[in-house]
């Protein structure tokens, strides 16, 4: 039997359709592109049930800020209400390109998409800390203390997280905007020097410019007479062993390996293709999920029968309240690498599989009405990425 172009055409435009026949053809208008994106909110599960709020939303729906030496984009409640808990950046400088000296009353933690960047800062007692990071390294800033970001050789590439849903990058304290609106006066009097040497003062916040590419690091150091900050302010995330679960790999960052991160715990997730992040949740925190790359699918369970499932992809921030039940599972040919972050100084969370493994037997057989088959696959030892089999493989 024979097809039109037409009738081929068709059949690439996915319809809400269930197999079984539920739903109807979408005649439009529509986004194509969008429904392509998200298979699973154009034709949920049958699971899904019950009124849980939007949970994923894409740097790509946001406003880009274009400035001279980069640009920025934020996730933060107005994007995203139900993200009470952090705020995301997503921030790119050319070499040479500087986010100017700043502070605010949020911790600032950081993740290194691409490229290199100098950061700098200070603490309350003098302490400085300068240093260069690069793809996959973390920063921190303790909330208040003051830094700066400035984009190398190739530029910079990274996702800054604070720890405050309403937090905004454009609303922050900074040297320029300070300067500015203190009297020529009382700056001169503060520096000992005359009016005249503050004639050239930015007028307004500075944010994002442009200056050269600086030095080395060691051209670029300076001495302090108090030394440097007893705790690094940067953390080689990527040349941390990784935990191998059967599907991928986790690599955590929280206060007990990276110590100055008091406020904010993190763990960079591999799920390669054919495997998913397993059924868990988080028994402290909320979770603020960033996609480095990959596509998935994400069901949240919210008790009482609520539960929604959410496409995800490269791009997109996703949110989970503390608590709730959930799952990635990757739906692409490639690896989905995502990060997790929580407002906590630890990073923790429950495994539905082990809860399971670790409970009486009759207590789990009875609840469920389970059969040997599934009690034989409870696992004791948590395996955070695990492997399915794969639709297209099925014999
Ligand atoms: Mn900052
Ligand atoms: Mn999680």
């Amino acid at each position: 039997m024979s097809m039109s172009r037409d009738q081929a055409d068709q059949r690439q435009i996915p319809q809400p359709i269930r197999p079984d026949g539920a739903g109807g053809i979408d005649t439009g208008p529509r986004d194509i592109w969008r429904d392509l994106e998200n298979p699973d909110q154009l034709v949920p599960p049958v699971t899904d049930n019950g009124l849980l709020p939007n949970m994923v939303f894409s740097f790509s729906d946001t406003h880009m800020k274009l400035n001279f030496g980069g640009w920025s984009r934020e996730v933060t409640t107005r994007e995203l209400p139900i993200a009470k808990d952090l705020a995301g950046v997503n921030m790119y400088l050319k070499p040479g390109g500087v986010r100017e000296l700043h502070w605010h009353q949020q911790a600032e933690w950081a993740f290194m998409i691409s490229g290199s960047a100098r950061i700098t800062a200070i603490d309350a007692e003098g302490r400085n800390y300068i240093a260069d990071v690069g793809q996959g390294d973390l920063w921190y800033f303790p909330p208040g203390l003051p830094h700066s970001i400035q984009g190398l050789e190739h530029g910079a590439e990274f996702l800054l997280v604070f720890d405050d849903g309403n937090f905004s990058d454009l609303n922050t304290l900074s040297i320029s905007d300070w300067m500015a609106h203190t009297p020529r006066s009382v700056l001169a009097a503060n520096f000992g020097v005359a009016e005249e040497a503050f004639c050239h003062l930015p007028k307004d916040q500075v944010y994002i410019y442009q200056a050269s590419v600086p030095g080395s690091l060691e051209s670029q150091r300076i001495e302090s007479p108090y030394g440097s900050v007893p705790l690094p302010f940067s953390h080689r995330l990527m040349a941390q062993k990784p935990l191998v679960s059967s599907g991928g790999t986790v690599r955590i960052a929280d206060s007990t390996n990276f110590q100055i991160s008091k406020k904010i715990a993190a763990a960079l997730v591999e799920i390669k293709p054919g495997a998913m992040r397993e059924l868990h949740w988080h028994p402290n925190a909320d979770e603020w999920q960033y996609y480095l790359s990959g596509t998935g699918r994400m069901t949240v369970f919210g008790g009482n029968g609520a539960a929604r499932t959410y496409n995800v992809r490269a791009g997109d921030v996703g949110y989970v309240p503390f608590a709730f039940g959930h799952y990635i599972q990757n739906i692409g040919n490639d690896s989905i690498w995502f990060l997790e972050m929580f407002r906590s100084d630890r990073f923790a969370d429950v495994s539905l599989n082990q809860w399971m493994a670790l409970t009486p037997k009759a207590i789990v057989e009875s609840n469920l009405c389970a059969g040997n088959e599934l009690m034989d696959a409870l696992n004791p030892v948590k395996q955070p990425v695990v492997k399915f089999p794969r639709k297209d493989k099925a014999d």
